[in-house]
């Protein structure tokens, strides 16, 4: 049976955790070596880019997690509903 590309990104993620690499660009340093899935200079890449997103849709009214139409609180009403019940678990 032929794999789909998310059976081979998921293959090529595990492989590079296990080569404690970085999943982004393949490269080794102090952070992934810890066990993060990326290193430095990617994860701040990826930070930015997150908090970037979630300025922009926050800006355009939209869900910051999602990027759905927000009802005005900065996130959708399911991602409210998510996140309110991830944080009732999490006690
Ligand atoms: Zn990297
Ligand atoms: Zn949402």
């Amino acid at each position: 049976m032929a794999k789909t590309s998310a059976e081979y990104a998921k293959e090529r993620y595990r492989i590079l955790r296990a080569q404690k690499k970085c999943v982004q660009c393949g490269k080794r340093d102090e952070d992934t070596l810890k066990g993060k899935w990326r290193c430095r200079a990617c994860a701040d890449k990826f930070n930015k880019y997150q908090k970037n997103l979630s300025k922009e849709r926050a800006e355009a009214g939209l869900c910051k997690r999602c990027g759905k139409k927000s009802d005005g609180h900065g996130y959708c009403k399911a991602c409210r509903q998510y996140k309110a019940e991830r944080y009732r678990n999490s006690k």
